[in-house]
C-alpha cells in the first residue's frame, strides 16, 4: 500500500500530537503553522490534566478527558525520551474550595476517583496531575521532527483546495500543494478553514497571570472556574477568565485585578508575590464542549481534530490516537476497494 501524505493545518498541541500519531503509523506528514508551533492556546494554558468541573459535563467530554489522562504518562515519557526536555508532569493534586464542593461530592459518589474531605471542609483530589505546557510543546515539537514530520512554521494555510467532490490539499501564499488528506487542527481558527459554520468552533478568551512566590503548597486550588497552579520553581499561575471577544488576545486591567484579588483571598501568601506576566489565549469553544474528532461530514479527504475548549492539553494524546486510527483505517479501506 502507498504511504499516504497528509497535511495537518495548525501547529498547537492538537496538530502536533496528531502529526506524531500519524508519523508513528508510517504516514508522511507536513504541519502548516502561521507563527511558532505551540505559541497560541497550547502555550497559554495552565496545564491541569483534568476536566476542571467534570460534574458539569456530559459523559462524552469526561470520556475524552479520562482517555487523555490515561494516555499521558507513557506519552510524556516518550516525548521526554525523544527530546531530553522534562515537561514536569506531576501529581500535585487539586483542592476544591467554595461552592463547587457540593456538586463535586455528588458526582464523586458514583465514581472511582480518589478524594478526601479535609479538616477545613475543602475537598482534595490527590491524583490530579499537571504538566508545564510550554515545555510539553517543545518536547512534542522535537519528537515530531525526530519522527520525520515536516513542521513548516510561519507558513499559514490560506484555504483548502478541492476538486468539487473532495478536499485535495492546501493553498499557501506560494501556491497549492496536493495531499491525500488534510486534518484541520487550527484551534480557535478552525471553523473557516474546516468549512464549518462559525457556531461550531469559536474563540473563547482566557486571561492568566504568573507570579513568583515563596514556596507554597504544591497543590492546585480550584474555585468556581478559577484556579492557582503552583509550578515546581515557585512560579504560580492564576487563571482564568472566560470571555467571548472574537479573536482579540489583548489583556485587561479589570481581569488582572479580579484574578489577583481572588488569588490573595484563597492564598494570602501571594499578596506580595511579584507579577511576572499577564497574557491571554483563545480556547477553541465548541457545542457542549465536545471536540470534533473524525471525518468532515460533507467533504471526503477532510478530517477534523478541533474544538477542545478548556481541555485540549488533557485530551491531546487520546484525540490524536483516535484520529490517526480512523484516518488510516479509511485510507486502507479506500486502497482495498
Ligand atoms: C487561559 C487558558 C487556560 C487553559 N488551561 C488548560 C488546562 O489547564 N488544561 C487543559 O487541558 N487545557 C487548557 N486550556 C485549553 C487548551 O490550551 C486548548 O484546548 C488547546 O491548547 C487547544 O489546542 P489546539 O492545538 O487546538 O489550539 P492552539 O494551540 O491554539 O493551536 C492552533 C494553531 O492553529 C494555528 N492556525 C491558525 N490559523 C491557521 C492557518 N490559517 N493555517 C495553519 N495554522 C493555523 C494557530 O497559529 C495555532 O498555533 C487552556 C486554555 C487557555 C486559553
Amino acid at each position: 500500500m502507498s504511504r499516504p501524505s497528509i497535511a495537518v493545518v495548525g501547529g498547537g498541541v492538537i496538530g502536533l500530537s496528531t502529526a506524531l500519531a500519524l508519523a508513528d503509523r508510517g504516514v508522511c506528514v507536513t504541519v502548516f503553522e502561521p507563527g511558532d508551533a505551540g505559541a497560541q492556546s497550547s502555550w497559554a494554558g495552565a496545564g491541569i490534566l483534568f476536566p476542571l468541573l467534570p460534574w458539569d459535563y456530559d459523559d462524552a467530554v469526561n470520556r475524552w478527558c479520562e482517555a487523555g489522562i490515561a494516555a499521558h504518562p507513557a506519552w510524556l515519557q516518550r516525548l521526554q525520551r525523544d527530546s531530553g526536555i522534562d515537561p514536569e508532569h506531576r501529581a500535585s493534586g487539586m483542592r476544591i474550595v467554595g461552592g463547587a464542593k457540593g456538586r463535586a461530592l455528588e458526582w464523586l459518589a458514583n465514581r472511582r476517583v480518589a478524594h478526601q474531605s479535609l479538616a477545613n471542609g475543602d475537598l482534595l483530589l490527590p491524583e490530579v496531575t499537571q504538566v508545564r505546557n510550554p515545555r510539553l510543546i517543545r518536547a512534542l515539537l522535537a519528537s515530531c521532527q525526530r519522527a520525520g514530520v515536516l513542521v513548516r512554521e510561519r507558513c499559514p494555510a490560506a484555504a483548502l483546495t478541492d476538486d468539487g467532490e473532495r478536499v485535495t490539499g492546501v493553498r499557501l501564499a506560494e501556491g497549492e500543494l496536493a495531499f491525500d488528506a488534510v486534518v484541520v487542527a487550527a484551534g480557535a481558527w478552525s471553523a473557516r478553514l474546516a468549512r464549518l459554520a462559525e457556531d461550531r468552533v469559536w474563540p473563547v478568551r482566557g486571561q492568566m497571570l504568573a507570579v513568583q512566590a515563596d514556596p507554597i503548597a504544591p497543590t492546585i486550588v480550584y474555585e468556581d472556574g478559577r484556579y492557582l497552579v503552583p509550578r515546581s520553581d515557585g512560579v504560580v499561575l492564576i487563571g482564568s477568565t472566560l470571555e467571548t471577544v472574537g479573536f482579540d488576545v489583548g489583556t485587561t486591567a479589570e481581569a488582572k485585578t479580579a484574578l489577583l484579588n481572588w488569588a490573595t483571598a484563597v492564598e494570602p501568601a501571594l499578596a506580595h508575590a511579584p507579577l511576572i506576566r499577564h497574557w491571554a489565549g483563545l480556547r477553541p469553544g465548541s457545542v457542549a464542549n465536545h471536540p470534533l474528532v473524525g471525518p468532515h461530514p460533507d467533504w471526503p479527504g477532510l478530517w477534523l481534530n478541533c474544538g477542545h475548549f478548556r481541555y485540549g492539553l488533557t485530551m491531546a494524546p487520546a484525540c490524536a490516537h483516535e484520529l490517526a486510527e480512523l484516518l488510516l483505517a479509511a485510507h486502507e479501506h479506500a486502497y482495498k476497494s
